[in-house]
């Protein structure tokens, strides 16, 4: 059940994909990691989804990633006498913090830091941008607004605030309580909503303690500005193209997009192009030419993986949706035009021998006839560091730790497997070539490249590069040792 692609799937669970067979069948159509969105769902559905995946992941043997989506800090409005209203356009509508329920004048934004944070001129985007509010006044309070665009608004709907820093901690009360839960649970990343400074992911990464890897997700202009020192501090980035649609006109989304992908691959770290990728296959079992087309961008860009949310979570195609992407993927990296796209993003800063080998294991699998790289890694970096290189050839992660392995389903190219703790390196190699065979990519008439660090299990040891047969036999000859 190889992947036949570099670029990964990741998959929202939710109501329309919650039994094990609909899950199984995400799995087994190319779903590589599976997004538990903790905005939804109680702890018992996590849990119940959670073990689902692991048990897959037991009975097919092979690394499963999970990734829990914490809500952040969403805002909201309270809720309506009348369930909801309709403003319209050049009225005046009040944010308050009364708990008296809403009407057409007024309604609760229980947030008294963010009245403190607003200033006359601000923009309000309510319901995913539908209803946009301006500040005339404000004070500590309330903030008294003009509809500029109306619409229906009702209970609980988000509100958006793009132009402020909002002085709000980037964990809030429920996100403490859910981290928790699902670090307990054993989850192998954690995405970050709402990320607007580094601290906010330092704060993330003290709380999780090692349990899992910090996933920012870009979605406020904060984050876009900041999006280096972001970078810097997390293990992996997401392009939130939902919220950040919403806080920015759409089209600065593409632009965004694009230095989003560039920065975090110069970097070797994970990046998720996410959302509304496949929209209309939430009600259609075929999805549109641009969807497709969007599809296809993120992957030319060379982005880790791509994402569906309703589209796997709630809509009524989870499995067609999770095997449109797998066949645009197979499409896009057959294409030549692919390879010189790729070819040409490539911005990479050698500064270390382990930069050096990884890059040199490239160039010498690009000049010959070699069938894969296969990289040595505890923790997990010399792998990242060959994906980074987006190399032809297939990438086979060899990893005593399965957490490892699970966290590089997010990584491009990385087929990763779990081997016994390594002593020798004519061991490693060994195993290598098995893994490389096992998986498909090579027989005993080719050859593989193979990196490790000698001594074995220290971390950042990156020395060793050997081209190797795949057949024992010559393994044996050429070293009897
Ligand atoms: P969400 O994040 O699905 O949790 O809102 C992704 C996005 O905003 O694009
Ligand atoms: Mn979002």
């Amino acid at each position: 059940m190889r992947r036949m692609r570099n670029v990964k799937i990741v998959a929202t669970l939710g109501p329309a994909s919650s039994d094990y067979h609909t899950i199984r069948r995400l799995f087994e159509a190319g779903a590589d990691v599976f997004r538990l969105n903790m905005s939804h769902g109680s702890h018992d559905d996590i849990r119940a989804r959670h073990a689902i995946i692991r048990r897959i992941e037991d009975e097919t043997d092979r690394p499963i990633g999970i990734l829990a989506d914490l809500q952040g800090p969403k805002l909201r409005v309270g809720t309506f006498a009348r369930g909801s209203e309709d403003l319209a356009e050049g009225a005046a509508f009040r944010l308050d913090l009364s708990e008296a329920p809403g009407n057409a004048a007024r309604v609760q934004l229980p947030h008294p830091e963010i009245f403190a944070a607003l200033e006359p001129g601000a923009s309000l985007l309510v319901n995913d941008g539908k209803i946009r509010l301006r500040v005339e006044t404000c004070g500590k309070d309330f903030a008294d607004c003009t509809v500029t665009v109306g619409g229906a608004i009702s209970n609980r709907k988000g509100v958006n605030v793009p132009d402020v820093v909002l002085p709000v901690a980037a964990l809030s009360q429920k996100d403490k309580a859910d981290l928790e839960f699902v670090c307990a649970l054993g989850v192998d990343w954690l995405a970050l909503s709402f990320v607007q400074r580094p601290e906010d992911v330092v704060e993330a990464r003290a709380l999780a303690n090692g349990r899992a890897a910090i996933l920012a997700k870009i979605e406020k202009p904060a984050a876009v500005k900041a999006y280096d020192a972001i970078l810097a501090v997390s293990d992996g980035i997401m392009v939130a193209r939902g919220d950040l649609g919403v806080e920015l006109p759409v089209q600065a989304v593409p632009p965004i997009q694009k230095r989003l992908v560039r920065g975090a691959r110069a970097a070797a770290k994970p990046v998720i192009v996410a959302t509304q990728m496949l929209e209309s296959m939430i009600e259609s079992p075929v999805p549109t030419r641009a969807e497709v087309s969007d599809v296809a961008t993120a992957i030319y860009e060379g982005a880790d993986a791509v994402m569906l949310s309703a589209e796997s979570a709630a809509g009524s195609y989870p499995v067609e949706a999770v095997t449109t992407m797998d066949n645009v993927a197979i499409s896009v990296e057959r294409d030549p035009t692919y390879r010189d796209v790729i070819e040409a993003s490539r911005r990479v800063v050698r500064r270390s021998v382990a930069d050096g080998i990884v890059a040199a294991a490239r160039e010498i699998a690009e000049a010959a006839d070699i069938k894969a790289i296969c990289c040595f890694s505890q923790s997990g970096t010399t792998i990242s560091l060959v994906a980074r290189e987006r190399p032809r050839v297939p990438i086979i992660g060899l990893t005593p730790l399965v957490r490892t392995a699970r966290r590089l389903c997010l990584t491009w190219g990385a087929h990763c497997t779990i081997t016994e703790e390594q002593e020798r390196f004519k061991g490693a190699v060994i195993s290598a070539v098995r893994a490389a065979r096992d998986y498909g990519f090579a027989t005993e008439k080719d050859q593989i490249v193979v990196t490790a660090g000698v001594p074995f299990n220290v971390p950042g040891t990156t020395n060793i590069l050997r081209v190797a047969p795949c057949d024992e036999r010559l393994i044996h000859r050429a070293d009897p040792e």
